[in-house]
């Protein structure tokens, strides 16, 4: 199997250049997040569209929820990759666009419920300006939900500023399968996109590693030892990534 190597030139990652990522995770192969993510089965499904841009950078979120929940499915749209999927409605099943849209109605634990059918959600993966050029061709007619209000995003690794009043897909799922299923899938969830967030910081030279909730495994020391510094966060930042 080939490793992927760093490649997310928007990132600035190239102090980290030439390092082995791991081919699921995508973090240095020295972070993987693989072994600490949880295995959480859900009645929702969750099929997150992923824009073909987004399917190599190792902040997307959405792997991440293939990672943790069997019943997700990436499925790549944008790019020179081909045309959009289609959605394949299932008669047994609800599915809904998960997604701001004008028309999109509040996600709450009543509607969830007033139907014994289960709900698939299907959720654009990508920058904001994808997601919505995304909508546009993949809607196909589907209802759309919108997530009630709530906390701002804790997804520190992107334009903080720009998008902090928007919510990584991750964070999108979990909110709205803690409205579903209940609180602890969402705990669990965002707990694992801290994890990711954390290490990520710690690549960056922005986070020490006494910061990394868990702290760092012998290879995870190696790799701070072999970046050659001893950085850390500014108090600020960190405070807003614990939020
Ligand atoms: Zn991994």
């Amino acid at each position: 199997m080939s490793q992927a190597t760093d490649q997310e030139p928007r990132q600035g990652l190239g102090r980290a250049r030439g390092r082995l990522r791991c081919p699921a995770c995508l973090m240095h192969e020295t972070l993987c997040l693989c072994e600490a993510l949880p295995r959480l089965s859900t009645e929702t499904r969750v099929e997150v569209w992923q824009h073909a841009l987004e399917l190599e950078r190792p902040t997307n979120t959405g792997r991440l929820l293939a990672l943790i929940l069997p019943s997700c499915r990436l499925r790549p749209f944008g790019g020179p990759r081909g045309a959009p999927p289609e959605v394949e409605l299932d008669p047994e099943r609800r599915t809904y666009l998960l997604f701001p849209a004008p028309d999109a109605v509040v996600l709450t634990a009543e509607l969830a419920h007033q139907d014994p059918r289960p709900l698939t959600l299907v959720v654009p993966d990508g920058t904001w300006t994808q997601a919505k050029r995304g909508v546009r061709t993949l809607q196909a007619g589907l209802p759309a939900l919108r997530l009630p209000d709530g906390r701002p995003t804790q997804f520190a690794l992107r334009s903080p500023r720009r998008d902090l009043d928007r919510l990584s897909t991750l964070e999108a799922v979990a909110r709205a399968l803690g409205i579903i299923e209940g609180h602890p899938v969402e705990a669990a969830l965002l707990a694992a996109q801290r994890l990711m967030v954390e290490r990520t910081l710690f690549t960056r030279g922005e986070l020490s590693a006494a910061e990394v909730t868990g702290g760092l495994d012998a290879r995870g020391h190696a790799h701070a030892l072999s970046a050659g510094r001893q950085s850390r966060m500014p108090a600020s930042r960190l405070a807003k990534n614990n939020g």
